[in-house]
């Protein structure tokens, strides 16, 4: 039998200053904090970033009992529990990554009440010895991680998700709280009802990242532009760069490394332990950038991911923001970078066309991609656009995307949009044959390419009547009319069809408005002088203090066999690098640093502060 707990239970707001080091609580945290410390079930919605952890870590720490976490995240279990222990916490896992007297140890210690949080592989659950072990200790809360992946559809998808709606019945007086980063209202739905969360409590955060700049740029030369957006604006900082497949992941991850970017690739062909490797030295050494299929990411918690850059198009909206919000955690100013091009429509139509799944599983998928390039191809600011995907309105636009940068301009696009679909219309109905879209481009340019000439495409009425375009102009053309579902594409050389709606325009009933493509991507403004005072946002002399503090941590670190971001996050060393306490009691007060680490490093950080005194660096103007 346990003993009743004897602690008093500590006041939230004790634990987030005491253990974490942080003055107040996000938007929306103390909330939910509460409500689930008093007992209730919570379903969390919140944005990658947003702070979702501190919901059920303080409510596990003022409870009596254990706050049980379900997670799919084997890999990153141990940097979960290394990192909560780096706070003081008592912290475990239970996955099939253990030996068994690591599993042994760690289940006397649940028993026992020694753990603060257990973390949780949910394919766990299936086996009868979990429960019994739940039954012989005392539980504080369930928390369901990525409650997403119990959506059927989602690319997330785990049916052992589907056991966690069992924890009701099994243990109904434990409060259970849901969290994820994806919240549209069919995915909200349906964790509601798969999990049985009907009379939990719903919280919706503000799911915008302000910090994160939004950019898409027309894909031409994709590996010359990723080059030039990494130098210009990113060197020396970590980032990821998704790619669709394996073979690009591989190309790309290559090419970074020739041109002197240290770069490692992921994806789920490579031998597994090459794959947690690369993992580990992603989140433990500083600035490598990792090049990916999204088989990477989830749930990693580097705060310092200062870029996402995603060299092809993302299968839904709900994807891109998941992975863009992997920039940006410690709130300091990232970017993301989308490269996007017709070929890109092409390829996710042919994948739609030939994925698994009956007709209304494809017309989903379908639905998921428009929105997609509804997002890519507007005039309007990006940010409304994906806020309000999340049926969260925005009134202003935010400033900080390229389209709010660099105002794009909409055109009456309807003679070019009438000559490309009577040209498609032609061919199709003359030949009965399928052609691509640049073949159709050279056909209205008036271009005698062997192919036009070889079919005779040269004598037909639509042939050179579109030289008032650019063949780049074309190209976005033919994007925009994909995007605005008047053209559809079909098969594998990407052939060109009309659409229901395409009569409308044909006939004149219906106008069309493009966005106007630019003369070339726009640029970042000048390219900073000091790249690392821009991403910290320091003034230039005090740059250097924060570079010995952050060779400190990299030292320390290192000793320790911990990433550097667990000691200290970029934006604690930048509010000391600012601040410059002058004792243990002031370095207490700078946000992130909790009882634990300062105990640990607040002298670590004391005597390096001292030496930026005696020795100041060269160049530094002092
Ligand atoms: P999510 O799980 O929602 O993606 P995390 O829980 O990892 O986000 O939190 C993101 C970052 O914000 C973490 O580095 C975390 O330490 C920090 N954070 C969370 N809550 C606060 C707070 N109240 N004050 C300061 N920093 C916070
Ligand atoms: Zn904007």
């Amino acid at each position: 039998m346990t003993l009743p707990s004897v602690r008093p239970q500590p006041a939230a707001a004790d634990v987030l200053r005491r253990v974490f080091g942080y003055e107040s609580f996000r938007d929306g945290q103390r909330q939910i904090i509460e409500h689930v410390v008093a007992g209730g079930d919570a379903l969390v919605l919140m944005p990658t970033g947003g702070g979702k952890s501190l919901c059920y870590q303080i409510p596990a720490l003022c409870r009596p009992g254990t706050g049980v976490v379900i997670s799919p995240l084997i890999a990153l279990m141990q940097d979960q529990v290394d990192a909560l222990r780096a706070l003081g916490v008592r912290a475990g896992f239970l996955n099939s990554t253990q030996s068994d007297v690591a599993r042994r140890e760690m289940e006397s210690a649940f028993v026992a009440g020694e753990l603060d949080l257990l973390y949780l592989a949910p394919e766990r659950l299936r086996l009868r010895a979990t429960a019994d072990l739940l039954d012989r200790g005392e539980i504080a809360l369930f928390a369901i991680d990525e409650a997403h992946c119990v959506a059927q559809w989602g690319h997330d998808f785990r049916p052992d998700y589907l056991l966690l709606s069992e924890l009701r019945q099994r243990w109904p007086e434990v409060p259970r709280v849901a969290l994820t980063a994806t919240a549209t209202p069919a995915t909200h739905e349906e964790i509601t009802t798969r999990l049985g969360l009907e009379n939990a409590r719903h919280f919706v955060a503000d799911f915008d990242r302000p910090n994160i700049q939004y950019r898409v740029v027309p894909k031409k030369e994709p590996k010359a532009q990723l080059l030039e957006f990494l130098r210009t604006e990113h060197a020396g900082d970590a980032g990821i760069v998704y790619c669709l497949s394996r073979s690009s992941v591989e190309k790309i991850a290559e090419f970074l490394v020739a041109n002197g970017i240290a770069a490692l690739p992921y994806h789920a062909g490579l031998d597994a332990r090459v794959r947690a490797e690369n993992q580990a030295r992603f989140l433990r050494e500083d600035g490598l950038v990792m090049v990916a299929t999204i088989a990477f990411g989830m749930g990693i918690d580097k705060p310092d991911v200062r870029f996402v850059a995603h060299l092809d198009l993302p299968k839904s909206v709900e994807g891109y923001y998941q992975e863009t919000g992997r920039a940006g955690r410690d709130g300091l100013r990232s970017t993301a970078w989308l490269a996007y091009g017709l070929q890109d429509v092409v390829q996710q139509r042919r994948l739609i066309d030939t994925s698994d799944g009956d007709a209304a599983h494809r017309r989903r998928l379908g639905q998921h991609l428009d929105a997609m390039l509804g997002l890519c191809e507007t005039v309007e600011c990006r940010r409304v656009g994906l806020l309000s995907y999340f049926g969260q309105q925005r009134a202003a636009p935010c400033g900080n995307c390229d389209t709010c940068l660099h105002p794009q301009q909409s055109w009456d696009a309807t003679v070019p949009a009438q000559k490309m679909l009577s040209a498609v219309l032609r061919l199709h109905r003359e030949r009965r044959q399928k052609f691509g879209a640049g073949h159709l481009i050279d056909i209205l340019l008036g271009r005698r390419t062997p192919k036009v000439t070889q079919h005779g495409h040269d004598t037909l009425t639509v042939f050179g009547i579109g030289a008032e375009l650019s063949e780049a102009e074309w190209r976005g053309a033919v994007r925009q009319l994909l995007a605005q579902g008047l053209l559809t594409v079909e098969g594998e050389h990407g052939t060109l069809l009309l659409t229901d709606a395409s009569g409308e325009v044909l006939r004149g009933d219906r106008t069309v408005s493009m966005r106007r493509e630019p003369e070339r991507a726009p640029r970042a403004a000048a390219v900073p002088k000091n790249r690392r005072a821009v991403a910290v946002e320091l003034p230039d002399h005090a740059v250097p203090v924060f570079e010995r503090l952050r060779a400190w941590r990299g030292a320390t670190a290192k000793e320790q066999g911990i990433p550097a971001y667990m000691i200290f996050h970029d934006a604690t060393l930048r509010e000391i690098t600012l601040r410059r306490p002058s004792s243990l009691s002031e370095l207490a007060t700078v946000s992130g640093v909790g009882e634990n680490k300062l105990a640990k490093y607040g002298q670590g950080i004391l005597d390096t502060l001292a030496e930026t005194e005696a020795a100041p660096e060269p160049g530094s103007g002092q």
